[in-house]
C-alpha cells in the first residue's frame, strides 16, 4: 500500500496552489506527531485496558496455585489429587498464554502502525521540502536537516503506543499493592506511646472477654488471671478452648474492648506494641528456622548477641552439647526450615533464640506438641531448668507454657484450665487434681486411668 498512498500523497501535495511550503512541514510534523503520539497510543489503550489487568490477576493465581502446589505437594500425593493441581496450573498458564497472544498482537500491530505512519510523516516532509527548495523558501542543505530532524523527533513519540499499553497491567498491579499497603493493623504501633521499659510487674487479665471481628460467640469470657514476675505458669484446655487467643492478645495481634490486660500497672493499651514484642518472647508451635547456619537463626531477634550471651541461652536450652558435637558448630546450616534438625532439637533450638533475645516474659506455645515421648521428656526439662533463671539486666524469668500435655505439669508453680473461653479452674497440679474437676478428667483421659 506505500507505493499507493505515496502517490495519493504526492499528487495532493502538487494541487496545493499556495506555497507556504514551511508552513505546511510544520503542519505535517504537529499532525503526524500527534497521530503516534496521541491517537494511537489512546486506541492501544483502550483495546490492552481489560486483557491487561486480567493478566496480572491471572498471573497472581498462578503464583498462589504454585506456592499451594510446592507446599502441599506431600498431601496432594497421598489424596492422588496431584494430577488435579497440575491440571489447574496448566489451564490458568494457558489462560496467561493466550492473553499474552493477545497482547503481543496488539503491540506488534500498534508498532507497525507507528511505524508506518513515521514513515508516511517523513515522506510527506520530504516532498514538502522538495516543493519548498523549488520555490527556494529553504536551502539545499535544509531539506536533508529537515528530513532527518522529521525522522529523529518521531524516536520521541514512538515508544509511548507501548507505554499505553502497558498501562492497564501497572494499574491492576498498582491496585493490587495499594490494596495490601492500605490495610489498616488491627493495633497500630502509633507514635506517642509509653516505652515498655524494663517491664515489671505482673500481667493481670482482669474480666476480659473478646470476640473475633465477625463471629458472635466470644473466644475469650469474663478472664481474670494473674501472672506474677518470676513464676511459671501453664495455660491447659482443649483445642478452641482460647489458649492462643489468650497469646495473641497479650501480644497485641488482635485489640480488645471489654475488660482490661494490665502488665506493670499500666493496660497494654498504653504500651508501644513494638517495644512490647521485645519484652514477650515466644515460641511457636513449630519455630521457623531460615536456611542458615545456626547462630544466624539464634540471633534472629538479637543480631550483635555476643559469645557469652548465646552460650548462656543454648546451655540454658539443654541444646549446647549437641552444637558442641557438629563440626562446624554454630556454622552449621540446619536448612530450610531446619530440616536437617529432629523435632526435639528444633524445638530446644527455638527455645534458645528465644532466649538470646533475654525478654523477661517467655511464653511457649504447645511446645511439645508433635513430639515423641522422649523428646517431650528432653524439651520438658529444658523448660522446667528455666524457673528461677533472670534475665541480664537481673529480672527473674516469666514463664507462660501454653498446652494440652499434661507432662511434668506438677513442677509448675500454677495452671490456668481453660475451656469454652473461660477460666473454668485454677491451681497446682496436685490441688487440680485432689478437686476432680475438669483437669482431673482430662489428665485422668490422657494417662488412661480412665477409658474412653
Ligand atoms: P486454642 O488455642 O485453645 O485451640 P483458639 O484461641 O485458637 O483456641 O480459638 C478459640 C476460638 O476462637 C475458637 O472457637 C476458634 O474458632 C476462634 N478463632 C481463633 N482464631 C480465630 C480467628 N482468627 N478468627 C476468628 N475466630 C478465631
Amino acid at each position: 500500500i506505500y507505493p499507493s498512498i505515496t502517490a495519493v500523497i504526492v499528487s495532493g501535495i502538487s494541487t496545493v496552489s499556495l506555497a507556504f511550503y514551511d508552513v505546511y512541514i510544520g503542519l505535517a510534523l504537529v499532525i503526524f506527531h500527534g497521530i503516534v503520539g496521541v491517537l494511537i497510543p489512546l486506541l492501544t489503550q483502550r483495546i490492552s485496558l481489560k486483557p491487561g489487568k486480567e493478566l496480572v490477576n491471572l498471573r497472581g493465581e498462578l503464583r498462589a496455585k504454585l506456592v499451594d502446589g510446592i507446599q502441599g505437594a506431600a498431601d496432594l500425593r497421598v489424596f492422588n489429587r496431584d494430577q488435579y493441581q497440575g491440571d489447574q496450573i496448566m489451564a490458568t498458564a494457558q489462560k496467561i498464554n493466550r492473553l499474552e497472544g493477545v497482547l503481543s498482537n496488539i503491540s506488534g500491530s500498534h508498532g507497525a502502525l507507528s511505524l508506518m505512519i513515521t514513515n508516511l510523516g517523513v515522506l510527506v516532509i520530504l516532498i514538502l521540502g522538495i516543493k519548498a527548495l523549488a520555490v527556494s523558501q529553504i536551502s539545499g542543505v535544509m531539506l536533508g536537516a529537515i528530513a532527518l530532524i522529521a525522522l529523529v523527533s518521531f524516536e520521541a513519540v514512538q515508544p509511548l503506543p507501548l507505554a499505553a499499553q502497558k498501562l492497564g497491567e501497572i494499574i491492576q498491579a498498582a491496585r493490587r499493592l495499594f490494596e495490601l499497603a492500605d490495610l489498616q493493623p488491627e493495633v497500630d504501633g502509633q507514635p506517642g506511646k509509653r516505652e515498655v521499659g524494663e517491664l515489671r510487674g505482673p500481667v493481670i487479665f482482669n474480666n476480659l472477654t473478646f470476640t473475633y471481628p465477625g463471629r458472635v460467640e466470644p473466644a475469650l469470657k469474663h478472664i481474670n488471671l494473674k501472672l506474677e514476675v518470676g513464676r511459671t505458669y501453664a495455660i491447659v484446655g482443649p483445642s478452641g478452648a482460647g489458649k492462643s487467643t489468650l497469646l495473641n492478645l497479650l501480644l497485641r495481634f488482635w485489640e480488645y474492648h471489654y475488660g482490661e490486660i494490665l502488665v506493670g500497672g499500666r493496660s497494654l493499651q498504653e504500651y508501644d506494641p513494638v517495644g512490647l514484642h521485645s519484652k514477650i518472647a515466644v515460641v511457636p508451635q513449630q519455630p521457623y528456622f531460615f536456611n542458615a547456619n545456626i547462630l544466624d537463626n539464634l540471633t534472629l531477634a538479637k543480631p550483635g548477641s555476643n559469645e557469652d550471651q548465646i552460650n548462656e541461652s543454648v546451655r540454658l536450652a539443654n541444646i549446647y552439647d549437641f552444637i558442641s558435637t557438629l563440626p562446624q558448630g554454630y556454622e552449621t546450616f540446619i536448612g530450610e526450615q531446619g530440616a536437617r534438625l529432629s523435632g526435639g532439637e528444633r524445638q530446644r533450638l527455638g527455645i534458645a533464640r528465644a532466649l538470646v533475645m533475654d525478654a523477661p516474659i517467655l511464653v511457649l506455645d504447645e511446645p511439645i506438641a508433635n513430639l515423641d515421648p522422649v523428646s517431650q521428656k528432653y524439651v520438658m526439662q529444658s523448660i522446667l531448668g528455666l524457673k528461677g533463671t533472670k534475665t541480664r539486666q537481673g529480672i527473674q524469668r516469666t514463664i507462660v507454657l501454653i498446652t494440652h500435655w499434661f507432662l511434668c505439669l506438677d513442677q509448675i508453680d500454677e495452671i490456668f484450665v481453660l475451656d469454652n473461653g473461660k477460666v473454668v479452674e485454677h491451681g497446682t497440679q496436685a490441688n487440680l487434681l485432689s478437686r476432680g474437676g475438669y483437669y482431673a478428667y482430662m489428665y485422668a483421659l490422657q494417662n488412661r486411668i480412665i477409658e474412653v
